[in-house]
């Protein structure tokens, strides 16, 4: 027997969009030049209008957070900074409905995802960072870290506020500014997060946001009066980062795709395996840079854990991302369907067989069935270039080695999982597996503490932790001390 679910909307009432927004500049909302439009991508209804950043806003923007930076913030002990950021994250969740309906009207994503991880993950940034503003010296970064200055930050659509919160909290924790600019398509919830500066009586300049596109943000790139970069997105425009900054002295963190590897062990617990190959894989869509988009499954349990797959797979919920009962919403973008869309059809063109469960899709808005590719084999594109959508790519492998060869057989190295119920063999494969976050017999788990960055193609740098403290400080001779 199966239960339907009654329609559980949330309610959009809580939020108050406007119908054109300008940048955040030195404090205050300043009207932009030319606009673009940003649209629900479940409805693809126009939301508001965004202002498309050039040279002179982002030139304003740096100017209001070098003039911050020496006048105020870095005059400010790490005490009172650390008032600002408990300030920040108390309203974030005072106000976190408001977020998150937000979150999920301009970015797609289930409410149950914005209003359970996103949000709160957010606020908990600001708190930890908050926690380490006073306390630098005790960092183990040296005597008297000092920060770069002015910090550039350019940030994905994925996951826009949380991204945000990535970069500002730890960023301001260590007494630097920032001009930051989101992503095109999910600029809403940073323009509210300018309100709550404002709200939080942030001084002028310490934050500002310049809306825009990828010429925006190289604008930020190239700017001189940027110290430090801090970026994450694709590893394309990763690498013309670098390639920008190379003859500078600014400093630079990459954060940059994934193909990460779930391996699972004949000893594994299946269905928690189950749960989290799914968790790997459809949350946000598949849109996570460190998603479990490869399950490298042991031959002699493949058939079993592929059918239990596919049980699971045809109870995930698709549709309107404001239901409270939705487990996947909409693709963020039609650009980013049809590479989906394009991907996929080289999977089959390769000769992998794709399973998706039965799904009622809208004709309105963005939309891909959770899908599965099972006959993977290490050369088919599917398996190494990253799809950043709700498509697993299954392979096999008979002996523990074979298991850690294929995981490592990418350009990437961002994320791995492992399913085992042998600590022994989680040690052994945790040391063997080319990635920089790891998780065991869980996916997907985040943390403000827990550094979270790449190896290979998959960035510079850590963010979280006390090593993305370390990002945004110069220590040692770089502080002028002998
Ligand atoms: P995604 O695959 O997530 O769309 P992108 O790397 O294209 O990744 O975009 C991530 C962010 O980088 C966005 O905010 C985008 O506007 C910005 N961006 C795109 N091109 C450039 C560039 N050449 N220099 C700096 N930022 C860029």
């Amino acid at each position: 027997m199966t239960f339907e679910y009654a329609p559980a909307p949330e309610s959009r009432a809580i939020v108050s969009i406007k119908p054109k927004y300008g940048h955040f500049i030195n404090g205050s909302f300043v009207a932009g030049k030319k606009h673009f439009p940003t649209i629900n991508p479940a409805t693809e209804e126009i939301l508001s209008h965004i202002s498309l950043g050039g040279l002179s806003d982002v030139d304003k923007a740096v100017a209001a957070a070098q003039k911050a930076y020496t006048k105020t913030w870095s005059k400010l002990s790490g005490k009172e900074r650390g008032k600002y950021l408990y300030r920040i994250a108390r309203i974030l969740q005072e106000r976190a409905r408001e977020f998150a309906v937000l979150e999920t009207l301009d970015n797609g994503k289930p409410i149950r995802e914005t209003r359970d991880i996103d949000i709160p993950l957010v606020a908990a940034h600001f708190f930890y960072h908050a926690g380490w503003a006073d306390k630098l010296d005790y960092a183990g970064l040296g005597h008297s870290p000092q920060p770069y200055g002015v910090a550039g930050q350019i940030i994905p659509w994925n996951f826009p506020l949380l991204m945000l919160a990535w970069k500002v909290a730890p960023a301001l924790a260590t007494g630097n500014t920032v001009v930051l600019k989101p992503a095109e398509t999910t600029s809403l919830t940073a323009l509210l997060f300018a309100e709550v500066c404002q709200q939080a009586e942030l001084p002028d300049g310490v934050v500002n946001i310049v809306t825009g596109d990828g010429s925006t943000g190289a604008a930020i790139v190239n700017h001189p009066g940027i110290h430090k970069i801090a970026f994450t997105g694709s590893t394309d425009v990763g690498k013309k980062i670098a390639r920008a900054i190379a003859s500078t002295d600014k400093k630079a963190t990459l954060e940059l795709g994934g193909k990460g590897a779930n391996v699972v062990f004949d000893d594994a617990p299946i269905d928690e395996a189950v749960e989290g190959i799914v968790n790997g894989i459809f949350f946000n869509q598949g849109h996570v840079c460190c998603a479990g988009s490869r399950l490298i499954l042991q031959e002699s349990i493949a058939d079993e854990v592929i059918e239990k797959l596919k049980v699971r797979m045809s109870k995930i919920r698709v549709g309107d991302p404001l239901d409270k009962n939705t487990d996947l919403g909409a693709i963020n973008s039609k650009e980013q369907l049809v590479k989906i869309k394009e991907l996929s059809a080289i999977g089959d063109a390769e000769g992998a067989e794709r399973w998706s469960p039965q799904c009622n899709l809208s004709d309105k808005g963005f939309w891909f069935a959770p899908t599965i590719f099972t006959g993977v084999t290490q050369a088919h594109r599917i398996a190494q270039e990253e799809i950043f959508g709700p498509v697993l790519s299954i392979l096999t492998f008979r002996t523990p080695q074979e298991a850690m060869d294929k995981a490592n057989n990418t350009p990437f190295g961002l994320s791995a999982g492992i399913w085992s119920e042998k600590g022994s063999r989680i040690f052994w494969a945790s040391q063997h597996l080319k990635a920089g976050v790891i998780w065991a017999n869980t996916f997907n788990k985040f943390d403000p503490a827990s550094p979270f960055g790449g190896y290979k193609e998959s960035g510079w740098g850590r963010e979280g932790g006390k090593h993305g403290l370390a990002a945004y400080l110069k220590t040692g001779k770089e502080t002028g001390a002998k």
